[in-house]
């Protein structure tokens, strides 16, 4: 008898300090999951169209192990701004889900077209600035269907909602 007694404070105890509380939930993005202390590289896939071959968004996410804001970081909306895409190569390496609080969705490049193809502020195909496309449309120009994957399309909506979002620019000229 005592020690069941001593086994039911026990459990009290264990739920109070939060021992027993609710594993974080995954962040889901692009059809995949990424764990509570997880980094996981995968590319938002965009598909052909009628006059464009499909192509592909690489993201990285940073899972925090505890809850707290999502922060969004989009480089390389125009593709052939290389320092903030540097920034965000440099960024990979400094982020420890493990030790984080929240989330970090970063976009590495915006515009793969672009910056391939060394086009300076619009995509090669239909000569469309991204930067002035957003939210965009899923059935629309290959710049517009871009936009539409970043900001409107269901990989970025909720649970993946930004609270924060910045796109890293550059400042010449
Ligand atoms: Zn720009």
């Amino acid at each position: 008898m005592r020690a069941h007694t001593m086994t039911a404070l026990a459990a009290g105890l264990l739920m109070a300090t939060g021992a027993w509380a609710q594993p974080r939930e995954a962040f889901a993005i692009g059809g995949q999951r990424v764990a509570a202390g997880e980094r996981l590289d995968l590319d938002l896939q965009i598909p052909a169209g009628t006059s464009d071959p499909a192509t592909r968004i690489p993201v990285t996410v940073f899972h925090g192990a505890s809850d707290g804001p999502v922060l969004a970081l989009t480089a390389g909306v125009h593709g052939y701004e290389f320092p903030p895409i540097l920034a965000a190569q440099a960024l990979l390496d400094r982020i420890d889900p493990a030790r984080l609080r929240g989330t970090v969705i970063l976009v590495r490049i915006a515009n793969v077209e672009a910056f391939e193809q060394r086009v300076p502020y619009v995509n090669p195909f239909d000569r469309q600035n991204l930067n002035r496309s957003f939210p965009g449309r899923s059935d629309g120009t290959p710049t517009e269907r871009i936009a539409w994957a970043l900001t409107g399309a269901p990989a970025l909506r909720r649970p993946a909602n930004a609270s924060v979002s910045f796109e890293l620019s550059h400042a010449a000229r």
